[in-house]
């Protein structure tokens, strides 16, 4: 069985051809990975809202925390009436509980990425579930 599944998206300025389905909420600009790539410890989401659009909802979750990576254009967060200004390179994350929202600004799209894991289970911090595989790297 092979060790890795991968799973082309596109290009981030194509984002708005996909179109999801999760639960009875439908839309476009959303790419969910975790069926796609078969993971189990976490699910990803890349997104793109185009210039002026954001969720026009609020939600939390059960228990997966929230982390957010924008990639590129600017924007704002929301997380219990706290607004937070987005721009490339901006993280966060977001306890479950957090009723949260995002838009992107009037002038350009926000990309970005959404990395769900359940909230309290991370084992090890930075490298250190890490182990080193003897031999040489042999690309062809
Ligand atoms: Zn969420």
């Amino acid at each position: 069985m092979s060790n890795v599944v991968s799973y082309e998206a596109g290009r981030w300025s194509a984002l708005g051809d996909h179109v999801f389905q999760a639960g009875s909420r439908k839309g476009s600009g959303k790419v969910f990975l975790s069926e796609r790539l078969q993971s189990t410890g976490a699910e990803v989401s890349l997104n793109r809202l185009e210039a002026g659009q954001g969720y026009p909802f609020l939600h939390r979750h059960e228990t997966h925390e929230e982390i957010y990576i924008v990639v590129s254009g600017t924007g704002d967060f929301l997380v219990d009436g706290q607004q937070i200004p987005l721009r490339e390179g901006s993280t966060l994350r977001v306890a479950p509980n957090g009723a949260r929202s995002i838009r992107a600004s009037m002038g350009e799209p926000l990309c970005f990425l959404c990395i769900q894991a359940v909230d309290g289970t991370l084992k090890q911090r930075t490298v250190a579930d890490g182990r080193l595989v003897e031999g040489p790297v042999e690309w062809k």
